[in-house]
């Protein structure tokens, strides 16, 4: 059986034409979209993020503003800055890189995010759209979980899925976006038993785990499809939540790195156009 490789390169190339494409038509009456990230402390991971972002935004044409607190900035100093992008109508979309420092409530900054310039999803209105199926919104990642499988003809209609991981920015939402195309979704976390039989019998597998080569090839069916949402450093590259021999007995998979990240970026920037 021949895998497929499900590269997120050639997803995000289709959605960088129509973006760019929204972002000329917008300057032409005057608007130049803006993403306004906001990073508080010295998180590598949040800086490596934002200059990604950065760098993505400026290709397009749009326009980065960037605020940076330092580490013991209070979560009222965040609330404030948040407000003023708010306020601010140069500005379009705006994203917090989480997680925050620790004594800052990542939660009460997602909720003071307008819902429209919400790029994320993280506000807990836009969030509940989600969950009710009201809304086609939903976080950048689980959305681009969904773009891949759209752009590989992978239909989740009547099929067993199983997410691997409950956190609100892709588990969770990515379940119900599963649940909204008709697959039979199960949602695994830490206090599943028997974890491994409950992949074993699933069509569609997503892993957003967080530990490198997590799911092992006996735990997987032939021919599943697998989504490796995990971004994991291990010595000095990146490895995803599958271990690539996993991958190997799949009819399909998303590399890593070179699968759902790349299409989660263009994502926000999909985001950040969308009431244009
Ligand atoms: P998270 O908040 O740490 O959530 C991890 C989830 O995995 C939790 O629900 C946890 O269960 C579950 N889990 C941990 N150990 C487990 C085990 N042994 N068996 C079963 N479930 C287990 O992480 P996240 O933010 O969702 O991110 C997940 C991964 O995706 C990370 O590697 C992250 O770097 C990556 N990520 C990638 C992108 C991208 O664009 N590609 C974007 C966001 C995140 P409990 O709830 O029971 O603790």
């Amino acid at each position: 059986m021949r895998t497929l490789v499900m590269r997120g390169k050639p997803v995000a190339d289709a959605m960088r034409k129509k973006i760019e494409g929204k972002i000329k038509a917008a300057e032409k009456c005057g608007v130049k979209p803006a993403l306004a990230i906001i990073t508080a402390g010295k998180d590598p991971a949040s800086h490596v993020y934002k200059d990604r972002l950065v760098k993505l935004t400026e290709s397009l044409g749009a326009s980065a503003k960037v605020v940076i607190l330092p580490g013991n900035a209070s979560l009222e100093q965040v609330l404030f800055e948040v407000r003023k992008l708010n306020r601010n109508r140069y500005v379009h979309g705006i994203l917090p890189t989480m997680p925050m420092p620790r004594h800052i409530d990542g939660r009460a900054v997602a909720a003071a995010i307008a819902p429209n310039k919400d790029v994320d999803c993280l506000n807990p209105k836009n969030m509940g759209e989600v969950f009710s199926g009201e809304s086609t919104w939903a976080p950048c990642t689980p959305r681009a979980c969904m773009a891949i499988l759209k752009y590989y003809g992978i239909k989740p209609e009547g099929k067993k899925a199983v997410v691997i991981g409950r956190s609100n920015v892709v588990g969770k939402p990515v379940a119900m976006l599963l649940l909204k195309e008709n697959a039979t979704v199960t949602v695994c976390h830490s206090r599943t038993e028997n974890l491994a039989s409950v992949l074993k019998t699933s069509d569609i597998i997503v892993a957003a785990v967080g530990a490198a080569n997590f799911v092992k090839p006996d735990m997987v069916k032939n021919g599943a499809v697998i989504v490796d949402v995990g971004i994991n450093a291990v010595d000095g590259g990146i490895a995803g939540d599958v271990d690539p021999a996993a991958a190997e007995k799949a009819a399909a998979f998303t590399p890593v790195p070179g699968g759902v990240g790349v299409v989660s970026n263009m994502m926000v920037m999909e985001c950040l156009c969308r009431n244009l």
